[in-house]
């Protein structure tokens, strides 16, 4: 149980306080009159308000170190949590930080956009362009001037990014004995990266917990599907484990029927999920990912997807800051 597959090949350093807390949720659980639910605090994970991406970054970052990179670089949305984890990261540990964020600049800066500035990253806004278009011309600007740049991949979804989660996982086991007493881990899934280690360490450690992600939006290809894209990335993880095994669509339990009106939009569902959280718990969801993602578990629930006498481990992979920059949306009556 101690030793950690794959240790030798992928590099840590650390950046955050682990293992993160489990707890159980008895009010909540009894509210919803169904089964026992318990939250792993991945928002609690220490750096920069917390969140998913500090455990891929203790791996990504040592790749970035070990090729003696001076500068990071990466992108998403004006609200991504991956950015701000990264700037918070790369400050850290003395790095350079270049983000590439979707659109304008906008008027008010608040949320994650507020942190990011914080942390003195640099800042690049991408206009019209898709996400990450960018990247390629700043990247080789930045080499014309004498850096050493390493591009973080979107979301920090990479074998990396994955590999953090099979620890996550062995950390999650070494947590509740030998046997877990779930039936369920429910997430938000998004780039990937996080379900794609929780089911790669599940299979591993040989339990029995079905892992469903809830999509929290469109596929970023239109090459692939978002869970075409978990396959691979458990499938490439594995091999540069040297383990045999070999995920297929089948395997993964992706389930998109909460994208509401698209992503980072908050609708009726998201705002009841987060207030009753808070109100039955004292716990905070985030308006973009743990928020939808606890709605569709209360979906579940109502539903009978999940029965009494179950226990579904909800994975809180963070975004907190993301909250304040949707207090109109959140206190809105609709
Ligand atoms: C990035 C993120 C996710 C999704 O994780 P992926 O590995 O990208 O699928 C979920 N929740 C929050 C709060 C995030 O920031």
């Amino acid at each position: 149980m101690d030793s950690l597959y794959g240790a030798d090949q992928f590099a840590r350093l650390s950046l955050g306080v682990f293992p993160t807390p489990i707890q159980k949720l008895p009010s909540f659980s009894e509210y919803l009159g169904g089964p026992l639910i318990s939250v792993k605090r991945d928002d609690l994970s220490g750096l920069a308000f917390g969140g998913n991406k500090v455990r891929k970054l203790e791996y990504i970052l040592a790749q970035a170190r070990h090729e003696n990179a001076d500068t990071i670089i990466t992108a998403g949305a004006i609200q991504s949590n991956h950015c701000r984890q990264t700037a918070a990261a790369a400050a850290r540990l003395n790095l350079a930080c270049h983000l590439v964020l979707g659109g304008e600049a906008p008027s008010t800066v608040n949320g994650n956009l507020l942190l990011d500035k914080l942390f003195g990253c640099h800042i690049h806004w991408s206009g019209e362009h898709r996400k990450g278009e960018d990247i390629p011309m700043l990247y080789e600007a930045l080499i014309a001037q004498g850096n050493k740049p390493y591009i973080v991949p979107y979301g920090g979804s990479n074998e990396s990014g994955v590999f953090s989660f099979v620890h996550a996982m062995q950390e999650l086991c070494k947590q509740s004995g030998t046997v877990m007493p779930y039936s369920h881990i429910i997430l938000a899934s998004s780039s990937g990266a996080t379900q794609a280690g929780i089911m790669l360490g599940n299979e591993l450690a040989d339990q029995q917990c079905e892992v469903i992600g809830i999509a929290i939006d469109k596929s970023e290809s239109v090459d692939f599907s978002l869970s075409e894209k978990i396959v691979m990335l458990a499938n490439k993880t594995a091999d540069k484990m040297k383990i045999n095994k070999k995920f297929t669509l089948r395997d993964v339990k992706l389930d998109d029927n909460y994208l509401g009106a698209g992503y980072g939009i908050v609708g009726a569902a998201e705002k009841e999920a987060i207030r009753l959280l808070a109100t039955t718990e004292g716990i905070l969801l985030d308006p973009v990912y743990t928020g939808r993602a606890m709605a569709g578990l209360i979906d579940y629930v109502n539903k009978g997807k999940v029965g009494r006498d179950d226990h579904v481990l909800f994975w809180h992979t963070g975004g907190l800051p993301a909250l304040f920059a949707y207090a109109d949306e959140l206190l809105s009556v609709s």
